[in-house]
């Protein structure tokens, strides 16, 4: 029988699926919009592309790039430009293909494939999504502590009252935390790792760039938590990200660790994981471009301001809960209220977030645009509340 006439052995697809672990198959895959409307305010990016002197100049860049080899396996230069850019050694820093591949990185370091019993994490609900997704596909198990009142804040006692209750290998606590844009107070954090010696405590500040202003620098967790790593919380790590700053096609994220936890924790990442230009362009834009970024962080914030105290004063329409990041979530009086506001911006070109799923089928989240994106925010507003 010639290899033509062979019967093809169909395997039924039934059977095939029945091969990919039932946890993955249970899960729903990160979707946002493809085609967005006009006016995107609906994923904390920056709304601000590179000014155009910059642009070129990263052109040239990319034009000696020898694509035809490996990166640099170390990723040296962004990695130094990173450490220049947060103050840290780059012995600290493991570099992720967005802080999405930080997050797996971690979580891959602690799952445990052989065990009968899945590792816990607990995430304080609602919070980033991603954190329990991925906990998920590696065979953890995510537990959630609900965020407390109107205004979510970060319930410290039942924090750790979980992670005791459960052996939580991990918590991460996002602050600002996204999507409710709240900070926690660098207490509240400490005093659960101190609680928790046991536990990796991750604090994951993606939206720390737009935090109010200490000391002529955004407040920043990291360099009040840091000194107190020597003694009194050695279990505390941060996450970081360039995405929310300007440059989220670049993928540019990092933990930051103790170095010997770093040194275990980069042999998680694939080799290679981090593209040639992401690296060249990376480190060019922090190191000779940061203070066109710096300029940008600056009149998001201004503008954030602005568009706050104007949702306040629009009460009736949107309530805005207080944000230290580059949106605000907003409360309409009812889920059908927030369901028809989120259609009437869409008609007018604007895309906002819409969660429909409890604690938040009451709210929108607005990622801060442009001036001009933002007055055609409010004027729809007014509009529609009138
Ligand atoms: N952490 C938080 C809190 C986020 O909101 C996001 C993005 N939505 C990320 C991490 C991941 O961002 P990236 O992979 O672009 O670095």
């Amino acid at each position: 029988m010639s290899e033509r006439d062979a019967p093809v052995l169909e395997a039924p697809r039934e059977a095939l699926l029945e091969l990919v672990r039932p946890e993955i198959r249970a899960i729903r895959a990160y979707k946002t919009p493809l085609d967005p409307l006009p006016i995107k305010l609906d994923a904390n990016e920056s709304p601000f592309g590179l000014p155009d002197a910059v642009m070129r100049d990263l052109a040239e860049r990319v034009r000696t790039i020898p694509l035809q080899r490996y990166p640099d396996l170390e990723v040296r230069a962004l990695k130094s430009a990173l450490a220049d850019h947060l103050g840290t050694s780059p012995a600290r820093l493991v570099v992720g293909v967005g802080s999405d591949e930080s997050i797996g990185v971690l979580l891959t370091a602690l799952a445990r494939p052989r065990e009968a019993s899945a590792p816990v994490i607990v995430v304080p609900e609602p919070s980033f999504v991603m954190y329990a997704q991925t906990a998920r596909v590696l065979g953890l198990e995510p537990v959630s502590v609900p965020l407390a009142g109107r205004d979510f804040g970060l319930d410290v006692a039942a924090t750790i009252a979980t992670i005791h209750a459960r052996g939580a290998v991990l918590v991460f606590l996002a602050s600002p935390n996204n999507p409710t844009g709240v900070a926690y107070r660098d207490e509240d954090l400490l005093a659960i790792a101190e609680a928790c010696p046991g536990t990796m405590v991750v604090i994951d500040e993606a939206y720390g760039a737009f935090r109010p202003s200490r000391e002529g620098r955004p407040a920043s967790h990291r360099r009040a938590l840091l000194p107190h790593t020597r003694d009194r919380a050695p279990n505390l790590v941060f996450l970081g990200t360039l995405s929310k700053i300007g440059l989220a096609s670049l993928r540019i994220g990092w933990i930051e660790a103790p170095e010997a936890l770093a040194l275990e924790l980069d042999k998680v990442r694939l080799p290679y994981d981090m593209p040639g230009p992401t690296q060249v362009l990376g480190a060019a834009v922090l190191g000779v471009h940061r203070a066109a970024l710096e300029a940008q962080i600056a009149a998001i914030v201004g503008e954030r301001d602005r568009v706050v105290r104007a949702l306040a004063s629009l009460h009736r329409v949107l309530r805005p809960i207080p944000t230290e990041a580059n949106f605000v979530l907003c409360e309409a009086e009812s889920a059908s209220r927030a369901a028809e506001i989120h259609a009437a911006l869409a008609s007018r070109g604007i895309q906002v977030r819409a969660f429909r799923t409890s604690p938040l089928e009451r709210h929108l989240r607005i990622t801060v645009g442009r001036p001009d994106e933002n007055d055609a925010l409010l004027d729809a507003l007014a509009a529609i509340g009138a």
